[in-house]
């Protein structure tokens, strides 16, 4: 470490950082001259230095293209101020547009902004930790010439293409706002469910891909400059969504393919669950959430126009910037917050959406605005409803009784995965956790979340438990090296401070779950969609590759790399070594 990691001063002082992030990209301001460009703030952290390098985050300038590295990028001034009576340096990065340090910064900033969406209050409240060891994601902005940008859990980095476009322009994807948060949410849901990455179900890669789309899209409207400028712009106010969608980035169309991919612009669909049901794509596949999404929070804002008091004070700009930002707050606790609360195995849309609507029963029992009959009118039309699926999901109804369990001890429980490992195992029976399997508890987590008004909601611990069960796969099939394939049971908990019960997302190993999983690895064997003998995670074409775990067994695991590739048709990227 040197000394530029740690810059010297009181210890008594904060150190936050400021940038300038595009909130589209720059060929979309371009094209409308005006409002994509917003502010990031990093605030809190105690390591700013250059690169830039936050806490989490550090961007490292490599082009595996042209084998270089290059310089990182140093702030621009150091302010020193006084705030609520704490010192506090505030670090400025800036750059001028079209340098290699405008880049660096767009990709650091907006990732970091992402993050913040979900650790909010409103969201999970809490940390949340990356799926490798160590603290810092790396940030390659100019990774490689290639129409391609990915996280990889093996490189423990997101690593951003550039290529040239059909009329020859370089595009560079890390400055597009889309993409860049939207490959941090894949690194983020990979840090609290590693297992999705392991999962031969196509709902769970497709639920990757949701997670961020919707991200990318609720991210814009946290941007207060986003919101100020789109209120004021000459539209109806019921088609702020066409335009928010019409934004779709230039950036998006050329890496992610046609139209049909350009994140946001696809968000306004009526795909149902039954339409995509078939393929195995993860994009066509996520999109049917990310539509449901983008559903409800137009249905959310549409609700609170309507309402008396929405009516009362008028449709002016405040007031529609007020409501805008209101229902954005509202969808993300609705659709992102209970993600912290999905069990850690496989996850299927329906199980998704059955924790959501539970959720929110559980803690807006009345529904005053109606937000809970939106959703569930919105995951009907889609196909997502739980009543429509034979799958019994049951959460609530099935809520062990809080006096019947044992060893109710916050304390031991938060204390370390051992703590919490005690609880559970002294409870097996009303957690479904058979007693002749030795379950790992896989992640334990308190949050610190805010309700309405700015009141403290009762921190919750969130205790995720697991094990694995072998499915095997018939004769015909084993000609591959494959002869079974891991299911991954186990379930979700969450206590408040008393060791009541607040929440339980069980998933136990049932024939249902069994034979999903069955079919889902012989087509993934029969499609050739596994690459047995991969040289490294990043180098195999394949959509799946395959590595042996401890005891020799093979595992398999989604190759992330080319989640996004070879989509780029009308792009005219070369390949990248
Ligand atoms: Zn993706």
């Amino acid at each position: 470490m040197t000394s530029e990691d740690t810059p010297s001063g009181p210890g008594s002082y904060r150190r936050r950082a400021r940038a300038k992030v595009y909130l589209k990209d720059p060929l979309a301001l371009s094209r409308r001259g005006n409002f994509p460009i917003g502010e990031a703030i990093v605030s809190g952290d105690t390591s700013i230095a250059p690169g830039p390098t936050s806490s989490r985050f550090v961007v490292v300038d490599y082009d595996a293209s042209a084998d270089r590295v290059y310089a990182p990028t140093k702030w621009q001034e150091r302010v020193e101020h006084w705030s609520h009576g704490q010192g506090e340096y505030l670090y400025d990065f800036a750059a001028s547009q079209g340098t290699r340090q405008e880049v660096q910064i767009n990709a650091w900033a907006t990732a970091v902004d992402t993050l913040q969406l979900f650790e909010d209050e409103n969201v999970f409240g809490r940390e949340v930790p990356w799926a490798f060891e160590g603290s810092r994601l790396r940030i390659l902005p100019q990774a490689m010439y290639d129409a391609n940008a990915f996280y990889s859990r093996q490189t423990k980095a997101l690593h951003f293409g550039y290529f040239a476009d059909r009329k020859n322009h370089p595009i560079k994807t890390a400055l597009s706002h889309d993409i860049v948060a939207h490959e941090t949410s894949h690194a983020i849901l990979d840090g609290l469910r590693p297992s999705y990455l392991e999962s031969v179900h196509p709902d769970a890669t497709g639920f990757h891909e949701y997670v961020g789309d919707v991200a990318a899209m609720l991210s814009l409207f946290r941007q207060r400059d986003f919101l100020r400028q789109l209120v004021m712009l000459p539209v109806k106010t019921r088609s702020f969504f066409n335009l928010v969608t019409e934004l779709a980035p230039q950036v998006g169309e050329g890496l992610y393919g046609q139209a049909d991919r350009a994140a946001l612009r696809s968000a306004r669909n009526t795909l149902t669950y039954r339409q995509v049901e078939g393929d195995r794509d993860p994009h066509v596949r996520g999109q049917v959430l990310t539509g449901f999404a983008f559903q409800v929070l137009e249905g959310l804002f549409r609700a609170r126009l309507d309402s008396d008091m929405g009516r009362e004070r008028g449709h002016g700009p405040q007031d529609l910037f007020r409501e805008l930002m209101t229902a954005a707050r509202h969808t993300m606790r609705m659709l992102l917050r209970p993600i912290d609360l999905l069990p850690p195995g496989n996850i299927t849309f329906v199980e998704y959406v059955s924790i959501v609507l539970a959720v929110d029963r559980h803690f807006y029992a009345k529904d005053g605005l109606g937000y809970r009959k939106i959703a569930e009118r919105a995951a009907r039309q889609r196909g997502l409803h739980p009543s429509q699926h034979e799958y019994a999901y049951e959460i609530e109804s099935e809520l062990p009784t809080n006096r019947r369990l044992r060893e109710r001890d916050i304390a031991m429980i938060r204390s370390s995965r051992v703590g919490a490992y005690r609880f559970l195992d002294a409870n097996r029976k009303n957690f479904r956790i058979p007693g002749n399997r030795d379950f790992r508890v896989v992640g334990v987590g308190t949050n610190r979340r805010a309700l309405d008004l700015g009141a403290r909601a009762v921190p919750e611990t969130i205790v995720q438990y697991q094990w694995e069960e072998r499915v095997p796969l018939p004769r015909d099939v084993r000609a591959t090296a494959l002869d079974h394939v891991v299911l991954r049971a186990g379930g979700t908990v969450a206590v408040d401070e008393f060791v009541n019960l607040v929440h339980w997302s069980p998933q136990t190993p049932t024939t249902l779950r069994r034979d999903a999983l069955r079919e889902h690895a012989i087509r993934l064997i029969t499609d050739r969609a596994i690459d047995f003998e991969p040289v490294s995670g990043l180098i195999t074409s394949r959509p799946y590759f395959a590595g042996r775990d401890q005891s020799g067994g093979l595992r398999l695991m989604v190759n992330t790399a080319r989640m996004h590739a070879g989509r780029a048709s009308g792009a005219s990227a070369g390949k990248a070594r």
